[in-house]
């Protein structure tokens, strides 16, 4: 199989599992069914406050996860010199709703420069999620 059948059967086992969770917030939201006066604006309303915060809860774990491995030291891109890393919010907004970033930041304070030792998807100019794409990456934001 190749990377792109395995991506591809994980996006769709995801599918299901998602259309699942559509099913409970029905459920949620109407316990005894949708009476005659609910529309179809009102269930949709419902299903999209439900994605966006699915899209939410799932970026700003994954980005979270990354940033963790990151650990708490990086070496400067320009002289290389172990810089201590501290967290800094960035809200952004990615397809289906909005998340905030909490993206390691590093200061070297030889070189005076701030950089981001980021293995984020999600960075400056780029609001595309990368699944599993090292290829994408520039080099520098590869796991070492
Ligand atoms: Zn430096």
């Amino acid at each position: 199989m190749t990377s792109k059948e395995a991506r591809e059967r994980k996006l769709k086992e995801i599918q299901e599992i998602a259309a699942g969770w559509g099913e409970m917030i029905a459920r949620e939201a109407f316990p005894n069914g949708p009476g005659l006066d609910v529309t179809l604006a009102d269930m949709e309303e419902i299903a999209v406050t439900a994605s966006r915060a699915l899209v939410q809860g799932a970026v700003e774990s994954m980005t979270a996860t990354q940033g963790e491995q990151l650990g708490e030291s990086a070496p400067c891109p320009i002289c290389g010199k172990a810089c201590p890393l501290t967290r800094k919010s960035r809200p952004v907004t990615v397809r289906g709703g909005t998340a905030t970033l909490e993206e390691p930041m590093g200061h070297c304070p030889t070189c005076r420069r701030d950089f981001f030792p980021s293995a984020f998807g999600v960075e400056a100019g780029r609001s595309r999620i990368q699944l599993n794409d090292p290829a994408s990456h520039p080099p520098y934001h590869q796991r070492h």
